[in-house]
C-alpha cells in the first residue's frame, strides 16, 4: 500500500501514567509512530476556575493505513492511555485527532477528513503553521498560513 501522510491534532490536560499533559503527548508521539515531523509543544493556561493546562502539539506522520484503520488505532491509544468515554470538551489524558490526509476527502459516519472545526481553532493551526505552512485545505483551498492569519485578525463578511 502506498504511503499515506497525515497531520494529527494532540491534546491533553490531565496527567496520566505516563506524567504531565507534556508527558503524555510525547508519549502518544511514541505510540503513534511514523513520526515525520513535529510542532513545538504548546501550553494553554486554564481559564477559569478550572486548574488544568492544556498541552497541544501537531504531527506530520506516514502511515501505510486507510484513514479508518488509522482512526481504529488512535482510539485504541487513546483508550490505552486512560482516556473514557463520554469525555467529550472535558479532562482528558490524551485526544487525537486527524486533521488532513494526503489523500483529500473522507467523509462516513466516524469519520471526516479535513476536521470539521480545524480551521476556527488557534491551537491547531499555529501548530500546523510551524510543519506544514503550506498544505492546502481541499474544501476552501486556503492553506495553513491563511487560515491562521484568518483567525488571528478576523474580518466582517460583507
Ligand atoms: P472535536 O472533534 O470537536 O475536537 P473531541 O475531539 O472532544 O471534539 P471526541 O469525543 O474525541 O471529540 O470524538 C468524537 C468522535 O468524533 C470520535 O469517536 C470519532 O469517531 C469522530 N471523528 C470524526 N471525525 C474525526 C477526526 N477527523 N478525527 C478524530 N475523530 C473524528
Ligand atoms: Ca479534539
Ligand atoms: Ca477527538
Amino acid at each position: 500500500m502506498p504511503i499515506t501522510s497525515y497531520v494529527i491534532a494532540l491534546g491533553s490536560n490531565r496527567r496520566g501514567r505516563h506524567g504531565s499533559p507534556r508527558e503524555e503527548l510525547r508519549a502518544a508521539l511514541g505510540a503513534i509512530g511514523g513520526v515525520r515531523a513535529v510542532s513545538r509543544l504548546r501550553e494553554t493556561p486554564p481559564l477559569g476556575p478550572s486548574r488544568r493546562r492544556f498541552a497541544n502539539a501537531v504531527a506530520l506522520v506516514d502511515s501505510a493505513e486507510g484513514p479508518d484503520a488509522l482512526l481504529r488505532r488512535l482510539k485504541a491509544i487513546e483508550r490505552a492511555f486512560g482516556r473514557r468515554r463520554g469525555q467529550r470538551w472535558g479532562a482528558r489524558v490524551i485526544d487525537l485527532d486527524i486533521v488532513l490526509w494526503s489523500g483529500g476527502c473522507w467523509h462516513t459516519r466516524e469519520l471526516t477528513i479535513p476536521h470539521p472545526h480545524y480551521r476556527t481553532r488557534r491551537f491547531v493551526l499555529g501548530p500546523m503553521a510551524e510543519i506544514v505552512p503550506g498544505w492546502r485545505d481541499p474544501l476552501s483551498g486556503r492553506s495553513t498560513l491563511p487560515l491562521l492569519h484568518a483567525v488571528d485578525r478576523p474580518r466582517p463578511r460583507a
